[in-house]
């Protein structure tokens, strides 16, 4: 029974799909006009997990992600530049390029981190007709007011509005320095529709029955989601800063339009932040993937860090916990090749004993990661597991391989992890430099070795060659 916290109940439920065996999720993408830090990937893990958790509960998971390549301003309070437009100026190239360069470079490190791909991706910009629709519905409605500046949504209007955000709490901390674009009627309305500036002309423009202008960044979310998974669908997800603006004013315009709040499930993945304080790019701390890998790092020791802290709880990033997860993750790798190397049969009169030991690992294992997606409990029973005498190599093997659908880990990778020839030839020649006594150069090939990713460790049945990054 897979259990979700819903920001919209503020509880864990226990997930009921709309049809049968099957889930229609939909996740907020990324704002293409500057490479993702880790903190949004972190959301992407999380979402990733999520959807591999639906897949191993044996869901059919439709999957949508659009990418934002219009209309998301420096500022949430519908005040500042297009960051597309910020991004062209600061590289001297068109919002288009600029698009297509960080589309490609989010889709790169989404795949370098294991993360599926949605079934369906969406440009804002290849949805400005749905928007249109969905704001004049609004305009009928009675739910929009256009002032100097652009179309807004009258909050005022809606009664429900801001049910995703309103704990007393939650709506005095993060809403009380809203700044107000002038001619806004309150501090929460949002634009749907921004004209164009009276001088000079936006790289990205269209027309409009109110002008010509650009829509504003929640409604494209909507019109995506209903559009692919129906005007209810079952999930709805982003970081945990989308809950009191993105999400909150995505929820008021299909409540408005169709009277209905368009997903079921809303959740919400914590932040990841530095020691020093919050990674924003406001901030100028950004890490991305790339300075990582630069460093040495598989991108995989990032997603093993990630899944070692629950989805809901913040996580402090570090190069020294970015190390531990790497040597963890090296460790995994290198008992798996261990199990594959020790095949010994299991002793077929404790067969029975073995086959319960295994079903329970499995039992426990999908208790967790049902459990709201307890990644660092399913890790912990993942590495008692390896530990356990009682199970022998080929059934941890496969209950690695097994918990591995859900970890994205690729695991399975290791076995065929081939030493390439260049490795193995200078191997060779550190053995017969040793055989010569000549430690000072066998020890040299040794570090050329390791830096081309490769350590050797001399055991007593021979040498092992392990690669240390994947
Ligand atoms: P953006 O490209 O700014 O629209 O953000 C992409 C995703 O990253 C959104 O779901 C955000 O909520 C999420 N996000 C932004 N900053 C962080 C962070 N420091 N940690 C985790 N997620 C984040
Ligand atoms: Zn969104």
């Amino acid at each position: 029974m897979l259990k979700l916290y819903n920001t919209l109940s503020r509880k864990k439920q226990i997930f009921k799909p709309l049809k049968k065996g099957k889930a229609g999720l939909y996740t907020c993408g990324p704002t293409v006009y500057w490479f993702a830090h880790i903190g949004n990937l972190r959301t992407y893990i999380f979402e990733d997990i999520l959807k591999r958790v639906l897949e191993y509960s044996h869901y059919k998971v439709k999957h949508i992600m659009n990418i934002t390549d219009v209309g998301h301003l420096t500022s949430d309070a519908d005040t500042g530049e297009d960051k597309l437009e910020k991004g062209a100026k600061r590289e001297r190239k068109t919002v288009w390029q600029i698009a297509e360069f960080y589309t490609k470079a989010f889709k790169q490190d989404i795949n370098r981190l294991n993360i599926k791909p949605p079934n369906i991706w969406i440009k804002a910009t290849d949805t400005i007709k749905d928007q249109l629709n969905l704001i004049k519905i609004l305009e009928k409605k009675g739910f929009t007011y256009k002032i100097s500046d652009g179309v807004y949504f009258d909050t005022s209007k809606l009664k429900t509005y801001g049910r995703l955000w309103k704990t007393k709490k939650r709506q005095d901390k993060t809403r009380a320095r809203v700044e107000m674009v002038s001619g806004k009627k309150n501090p929460t309305d949002f634009a749907l529709w921004k004209f164009s500036p009276k001088t000079g002309k936006r790289q990205m423009e269209w027309k409009s029955p109110w002008g010509v202008g650009f829509p504003g960044w929640h409604t494209e979310c909507v019109v995506m989601g209903i559009k692919n998974l129906g005007i209810v669908f079952d999930i709805h997800c982003g970081g945990i800063d989308h809950i009191s603006i993105h999400h909150t004013n995505e929820i008021a315009q299909a409540e408005a339009a169709y009277g209905k709040v368009f997903a079921r499930y809303w959740l919400h993945g914590e932040f990841l932040i530095l020691d020093k304080g919050k990674m924003a790019k406001s901030e100028g701390n950004i890490i991305i993937l790339e300075n990582l890998i630069k460093k040495g790092f598989n991108p995989l020791a990032y997603r093993y860090l990630c899944l070692g802290a629950h989805y809901r709880s913040k996580l402090c990033f570090s190069l020294n916990a970015l190390k531990g997860a790497q040597n963890s993750l090296d460790n995994l790798y290198q008992k798996i090749t261990e199990l594959t190397e020790n095949s010994s049969p299991s002793n077929s009169k404790h067969y029975e004993n073995i086959s319960r030991s295994v079903k329970n690992y499995q039992k426990r294992f999908l208790g967790f990661i049902q459990d709201d997606l307890n990644m660092p409990k399913a890790l912990a029973l993942m590495w008692q597991m390896i530990k356990d005498k009682k199970i022998p190599a080929k059934a941890k093997y496969k209950l690695l391989m097994d918990f591995d659908k859900v970890f994205g880990l690729d695991l399975s990778q290791i076995k065929k992890i081939k030493i390439p020839e260049k490795i193995q030839e200078l191997v060779k020649q550190r053995e017969q430099e040793r055989k010569q006594k000549n430690y000072q150069k066998a020890d040299e090939i040794r570090a050329e070795i390791k830096k081309q990713g490769y350590v050797i460790e001399d055991t007593k049945t021979g040498i092992k060659i392990k690669k240390i990054s994947v």
